[in-house]
């Protein structure tokens, strides 16, 4: 096809007699240029497939921690999704799914979908500060996972500044955000297998509302 390899350097072993062993050992000798690289616009064939993140899936991270997604039946359509003991919700018309599937296993990870936690939640302050956390971790997995095309960072960002109402964001829900933000990486990690399953018999229903312009 006439088409012109590239020269890179590439590293050139050569086996070696190690006298006090006795055998051949390969050894780095130097990285001479070799012409042997096309790219693949120089290529002829099919077209390559869509790029897959082998190493990250949302579908895994439910898988490792146990928690199961139910069909959505919220009367409020502008909610984006909802969560309830190991079980979350995603709107059918949520504007970023994954995003949402998320942070809604987010609240689970962060224990918010205990009963003992509902009556926080109720608290405003203390709802607006679980919605940072959560959505501030969904933001640092995707982002860490490099699946940003999955959220809106600014819809992100407007969301948990707009629960933050201006308050200084204090240090342990930093902490947590983060801590669970490295939770969710690690659970959506294609490999990852019997990490701890957290929380059980929980049954209340977090999502009931949202906040004034924003999206849950
Ligand atoms: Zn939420």
């Amino acid at each position: 096809m006439g088409e012109k390899a590239y020269y890179i350097r590439r590293p050139a072993f050569k086996k070696e007699l190690n006298e006090e062993t006795g055998e051949y050992e390969e050894k780095l000798v130097g990285f001479p240029f070799v012409k042997c690289w096309f790219g693949v616009n120089q290529t002829e064939g099919d077209e390559m497939p869509p790029h897959q993140s082998p190493e990250y899936s949302i579908p895994q991270l439910l898988e490792t921690y146990g928690i199961e997604e139910e069909p959505f039946r919220h009367v409020n359509g502008n909610c984006q999704g909802y969560s309830y003991a190991n079980r979350i919700a995603v709107n059918p018309i949520a504007k970023w799914p994954d995003r949402t599937r998320l942070h809604e296993a987010a609240h689970y990870l962060a224990g918010h979908t205990v009963p003992e936690f509902n009556e926080t939640y109720q608290d405003n302050m203390h709802r607006g500060r679980a919605e940072w956390v959560v959505e501030t971790a969904a933001h640092i997995a995707l982002k860490m996972a490099g699946l940003t095309h999955l959220m809106n960072e600014n819809a992100s960002r407007y969301y948990t500044e707009n629960w933050r109402q201006g308050q200084d964001i204090p240090d342990e829900d930093c902490k947590q955000a983060i801590s669970i933000g490295e939770k969710l990486l690690k659970g959506m990690r294609v490999s990852a297998a019997n990490l701890l399953t957290i929380g059980e018999g929980n049954n209340q229903i977090l999502e009931a509302g949202r906040p004034a312009g924003g999206e849950v």
